[in-house]
C-alpha cells in the first residue's frame, strides 16, 4: 500500500475509535458499607483501551451530577489507582497510578464523600500538595495544588488506599446532614 492509503487507514482507525470512545456510560456509585471502599486499589499496569473507557466513563458520572467534584476508580466499583477531579471553571484532571510528592501545611476544612451520601464532617488537610501520576497518554504529569484541588488530591488518594475521610472523624457523632448539591468528593 502507498503511504497516503496507509494514512487513509490510520486515520479511519482515529475516527472509529473516537466515536467507539463517545459511548460514555454513568455508573453507579458504590456506597457504604461497600467493601470495595475499604480495599486497597490495584496500580495499572498498562494504560489500555479499557483504562482509557474506565476514565472517560468516570468523567461522564462525575458530571452527572451537579456539585461532584471528584471520583475515584472504587467508587464505581474498579478497585484500580485512578481517580478523576472535576473542579468547577477548571480542566478534568485523570491521574493513574497518583502518588503524593510532597504535603505541607494543615487546615480545617468541611468535607463530603459521594459513597456517604447526605453527610459532610470536619477534618484537617494539608494547605498544598504536589502530586504525581500518568495521564491517559502514559505520560508523567505532577500537578502543585492549594485550597479544594488540594483536598480533592488528597480525598482521592484516601480512596485509592480504602481510607475513607471520617476515619479522620474522632467519633461518627462528627458527621453533619448537609443538603444536597454541596460538593461531594
Ligand atoms: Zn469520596
Amino acid at each position: 500500500m502507498t503511504p497516503w492509503v496507509w494514512l487513509k487507514v490510520y486515520i479511519l482507525a482515529l475516527i472509529s475509535y473516537n466515536s467507539a470512545g463517545d459511548k460514555m456510560s454513568v455508573i453507579p456509585i458504590r456506597v457504604m458499607p461497600d467493601p470495595i471502599l475499604r480495599r486497597k486499589a490495584k496500580r495499572v499496569r498498562i494504560i489500555d483501551s479499557s483504562v482509557k473507557k474506565l476514565i472517560d466513563d468516570m468523567i461522564e458520572t462525575m458530571h452527572a451530577v451537579p456539585g461532584r467534584v471528584g471520583l475515584a476508580a472504587p467508587q464505581v466499583g474498579v478497585s484500580l489507582r485512578v481517580f478523576v477531579i472535576g473542579i468547577p471553571g477548571e480542566e478534568d484532571i485523570a491521574l493513574i497510578n497518583p502518588e503524593i510528592v510532597w504535603r505541607t501545611g494543615e487546615r480545617l476544612v468541611d468535607e463530603g464523600c459521594l459513597s456517604i451520601p447526605g453527610y459532610i464532617g470536619q477534618i484537617k488537610r494539608a494547605v498544598s500538595v504536589k502530586v504525581k501520576g500518568r495521564d491517559q497518554n502514559g505520560k508523567e504529569i505532577r500537578i502543585k495544588a492549594n485550597d479544594l484541588l488540594a483536598q480533592a488530591l488528597e480525598h482521592e488518594i484516601d480512596h485509592l488506599n480504602g481510607v475513607l475521610y471520617i476515619d479522620y472523624l474522632e467519633s461518627m457523632d462528627k458527621l453533619r446532614k448537609i443538603e444536597l448539591g454541596e460538593a461531594q468528593l
